[in-house]
């Protein structure tokens, strides 16, 4: 197979990891009440083993589900996920790997399916992001890259799955503010939050009829791995919405639950936007 392209800022910064942040984003509030909203269900979740992921990964764990991670190769995040869902009396597969393959993404879907016989939330959240000031510095590798990784498995990801899905399960996808209000240093991965949100919208009008459920969720700034790993000053990190501060990902991952869950039954093809209020298109 031809060897993928590299640049020079994929082996420098990528992945960051989470339990060198400092401080620690907060995962789960101390006092988030479980209520067995996913209680026997399994959940997908891609780039489980850090930040919103993360996030997501324990909040559902703590609802009763059981839950599938992807990630690319923090394997201490993930083994430390994992021991947290655990701790939810949970079980958790870890599953390394490129998710830029369509064929890992099939053989991922497979290992889930192989574990626990059965899947029923698919959260597509991985995704990487390269800042650039300028169009001319945006390399095709790095557009490849960013597209290939953050929309391009997400459809992978979505087909492979639908197989498993049945009345009542959901897919939810992560696109972000920027999609909505862009950005001036992130063209090529606003980009493909953008498509994300049309992804969303396309694929839950072609699988309404099935009941199966498409949603999203569009987070402003969240302190993750990711922020840390690809911003050079993370100072004013957050500051410039209308509640002055970033997010943790405690505050976005029950966004989740609410469109994986039955609360959100007659919900599909719409985004919840956790951004610190930010008003910004539907
Ligand atoms: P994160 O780095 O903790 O999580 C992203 C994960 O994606 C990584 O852990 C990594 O394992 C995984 N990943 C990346 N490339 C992969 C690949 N090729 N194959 C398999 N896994 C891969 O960062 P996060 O901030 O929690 O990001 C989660 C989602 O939230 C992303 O979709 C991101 O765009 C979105 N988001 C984040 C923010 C923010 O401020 N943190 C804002 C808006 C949207
Ligand atoms: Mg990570």
């Amino acid at each position: 197979m031809e060897k993928r392209k590299t640049f020079p800022e994929q082996k420098q910064r990528l992945p960051g990891n989470e339990h060198q942040m400092n401080p620690e984003p907060e995962i789960i509030r101390e006092n988030y009440v479980g209520s067995g909203k996913l209680l026997g269900k399994v959940a997908f979740i891609t780039g489980g083993d850090s930040g919103i992921g993360r996030s997501i990964a324990v909040h559902f764990a703590r609802e009763g589900a059981n839950i599938a991670i992807v990630y690319l190769k923090e394997d201490k995040d993930a083994l430390d996920t994992k021991a947290l869902i655990e701790r939810e009396g949970q079980q958790c597969l870890l599953i390394p790997g490129d998710l830029s393959e369509e064929k890992f993404c099939k053989a991922a879907i497979k290992k889930c399916l192989t574990a626990f016989k059965k899947l029923n939330v698919v959260v597509n959240n991985a995704a990487i992001q390269f800042p650039k000031t300028e169009i001319t510095k945006i390399s095709a590798t790095q557009l490849r890259t960013t597209f290939e990784t953050n929309i391009f498995s997400y459809f992978y990801i979505a087909k492979a799955a639908l197989p498993y899905l049945d009345k009542g399960d959901s897919i939810i996808n992560t696109s972000s503010v920027t999609a909505y209000r862009g950005s001036e240093h992130l063209l090529d991965y606003s980009s493909t939050k953008g498509a994300i949100v049309s992804f969303t919208r396309s694929l839950s009008a072609m699988l309404a009829p099935k009941q199966i459920r498409v949603n999203g969720v569009a987070p402003g700034p969240i302190w993750t791995p990711l922020i840390v790993a690809t911003f050079d000053s993370i100072a004013d990190f957050g500051k410039d919405n209308p509640m002055k501060r970033p997010g943790q990902p405690s505050e976005v991952a029950p966004a989740y639950v609410f469109l994986a869950s039955e609360d959100s039954s007659y919900i599909t093809g719409q985004f919840i936007h956790v951004n610190g209020g930010e008003l910004v298109g539907a």
